[in-house]
Order: structure tokens, then sequence, then C-alpha cells
């Protein structure tokens, strides 16, 4: 067909659901205001979910995976855009119930679309991706309740994956003591390189968590979960807060109030997919001016759509490194 493109398409059989390279006609694409030529995409941990059919993303079959994306605007029929803008895509249910970033073409809603501040091109968008979108949105999150880099360390856990790749950069970029925790002690130097000035093994987060333990940073970002979580909360000193967004060991949350009533922690939420624009353009344009491109450039390897199902099992079993920016034309 004329107008069909390549793409990572999810469909659903008696087996469950799975992703594969697959064709897609562009006239079958939902409805949006933007059509916008996608020159790359990304792989976050839930495009793992998605691709694997681990967990439930997907909710309406067939449909194009990936949670992101960054391209040129090619037809806009809202006046905020026009051809040629580089623009950014990050949730909004995109992979989820929307045809996503997995393809080089999206028509999408103008609302769900970012406009790229100088000097971030949408190569870069998507080095940052969804993942360190996120990372910005939790740092954001520890200043609006008083992190400073006066008040101590900051510690990230999952500090080798995608989001905390970019929470290393970006904290200690911004003049935070960083701790990074992570289960690969033999990336300890990468993440040195990023900033880290003290790397923690995980395994001393991820056991049962007492209801108070030492006090050892002022704040976390949390992309890990459950007891990592509820460990991380027990150690954070009095008044610090934990920006919480992610899974990786669990989605429980096994501990104790003790460090909220006895501390005053506070547990922060983040929520990039729906999280409202206003704060997404802030982001954005915090990311272009507080990240350093050539720390965040160290994090990235580079892969095509049909490495995708491959990779979507590699991350899920943490074995992915830093960011992989797709060429969705390769
Ligand atoms: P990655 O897989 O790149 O990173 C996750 C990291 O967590 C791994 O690299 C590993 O780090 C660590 N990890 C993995 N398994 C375990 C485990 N069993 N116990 C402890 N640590 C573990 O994924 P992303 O960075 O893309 O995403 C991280 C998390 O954040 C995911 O759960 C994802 O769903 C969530 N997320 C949430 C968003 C939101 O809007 N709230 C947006 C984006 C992501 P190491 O090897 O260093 O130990």
């Amino acid at each position: 067909m004329a107008d069909s493109f390549r793409c990572i398409l999810v469909t659903k059989s008696e087996g469950g659901a799975t992703g594969a390279v697959s064709t897609f006609a562009e006239s079958d694409l939902m409805d949006g205001e933007v059509v916008v030529d996608v020159s790359h995409s990304t792989l976050n941990y839930k495009d793992g979910l998605a691709i694997t059919g681990a967990s439930p993303v997907v909710r309406k079959f067939p449909l194009i995976a990936g949670i992101d994306f960054a391209g040129r605007v090619r037809a806009s029929s809202d006046a905020r855009f026009k051809p040629g803008d580089a623009v950014v895509c990050n949730g909004w249910g995109m992979g989820e119930t929307h045809h996503g970033g997995f393809a080089p073409v999206a028509r999408v809603k103008a609302d769900w679309l970012v406009p790229l501040p100088a000097p971030i091109t949408p190569e870069t968008a998507m080095a940052i991706g969804t993942a360190g979108y996120t990372s910005m949105l939790a740092v954001m999150a520890l200043e609006a309740h008083g992190l400073t880099p006066a008040r101590g360390p900051v510690l990230v856990t999952g500090a080798a994956g995608g989001v905390g790749s970019v929470a290393v950069a970006l904290l200690a970029r911004l003049g935070y003591k960083v701790i990074a925790s992570t289960g690969r002690r033999e990336e300890e130097a990468y993440l040195r390189s990023l900033g880290a000035s003290e790397v923690l093994d995980r395994a001393e987060l991820s056991g049962d968590a007492r209801p108070l333990a030492k006090e050892r940073w002022a704040g976390a970002v949390d992309s890990v979960g459950s007891k990592t979580l509820a460990n991380v909360l027990a150690s954070t000193s009095y008044g610090g807060t934990v920006a919480a967004c992610g899974l990786a060991q669990g989605m429980d949350l096994p501990g104790s109030v003790a460090p909220f009533i006895l501390r005053g922690v506070t547990l922060a939420g983040i929520d990039s997919v729906m999280c409202p624009r206003p704060r997404r353009l802030e982001a954005w344009s915090r990311l272009a001016r507080d990240l350093d491109l050539q720390t965040l450039a160290s994090t990235v390897s580079h892969a095509g759509l049909a490495d995708l199902p491959a990779l979507a099992g590699r991350i899920l079993k943490g074995q992915v490194r830093g960011r992989v920016v797709i060429d969705v034309a390769k």
C-alpha cells in the first residue's frame, strides 16, 4: 500500500499481547490536529512491558507501540504548530490507547506536543526521552518541597537505568552530592562519570525495611518502588523529600508511616503521562538549561525498530544501561 510504513505493532492473540515489526497504513492513524514526521523514538521500561506483554500496557489492538517520539511537524490544523517545527511528545496514552512513537509518522492532538527548546534537537530529545523528562519532573518536585544542595546528599535508585542515569547527571550538575544505588557494581565508573560521588550496592536497600533507620540523605529520586522505596523513606533525614516515579522492584510499598509522622518526610508522586502541559513546558525548558548534553551523550546507545523486540526483554531484566535512542527509519 502506498501510504503504509514499518512500525512496531502490538497485536493480541490467545497467547497474549506481543509487539513485532509490521506494516501499517497511514490513513488508519487515529485522529489528531498534527501530523509529525517522527525521526527518533526511545526505549522505556513501559515499552518493554508493552512489547513483551508482561503487563497490560496496551489497551487497544492492534496498536503501534512507543510512549514517546520526537520529529518535525509535517502538517497542522492548529495555529500553534507549522511544518518543520521540532516537537516532542511524551505519554498521553501513546503506545497504550493511541498509536505511538515506534513508527516514522504519528498523528496526535496539538495539546500533546511540546515545541523543542534550543539546543535540544529531536535526536537529543529522545536521548532524554520520557525517562529523562520524568527525572526532571522528579527534581522539580524535590525543589518544590524545599530541597537544596545545602540540605544534604540526594539518593538515586535504579541509577544505571534510564530515569536513574539522567537523574544522577541532572542533580550533580545542579550542585547536589549524589549517591547512586545500583545492582551493577561494574557500572560504578559510569555512574561516577555522570557525577555520582558515592555508589551504593542496591542490596542494602532491597530487603525488608525497618520503620526508621539512620538518616542518610535529604532527598531521593526512586525508580524502583517496593521494599527499596520503604528503605529509602526510612533513611531520609528530617524534613526531606522522596520523589517516587517507578516500580522496577515492584508496585507494593511495604513500609511504615514512621518517616512521615516522626521525621516530616514528604513522599512526592511523579506521573509523566498525564502531567499538565505547563509543567511539561517547564520541564523541557529546564532540561535545555540544566542538563549537560555531553554527559547525556555518554548514557546513550542507538538501535533501530527491528532491535526493539529483543531490547524489550532486556530492559525488563535491568540489562539496559542508560538511554537507548531508536532511529525509526532503521
Ligand atoms: P530502566 O530499566 O532503564 O531502569 C530501571 C533500573 O532499576 C534498572 O536499570 C536497575 O538499575 C533497577 N532495577 C531493575 N530491577 C530491579 C529490582 N528488582 N530491584 C531493584 N532495582 C532494580 O527503566 P527506566 O529508567 O525507563 O524506568 C524506571 C522505572 O520508572 C520503571 O519502573 C518505569 O516504569 C518508571 N517510569 C515511570 C514514569 C512515570 O511517569 N512515573 C515515567 C518513566 C519511567 P541498577 O542496575 O542500577 O540497579
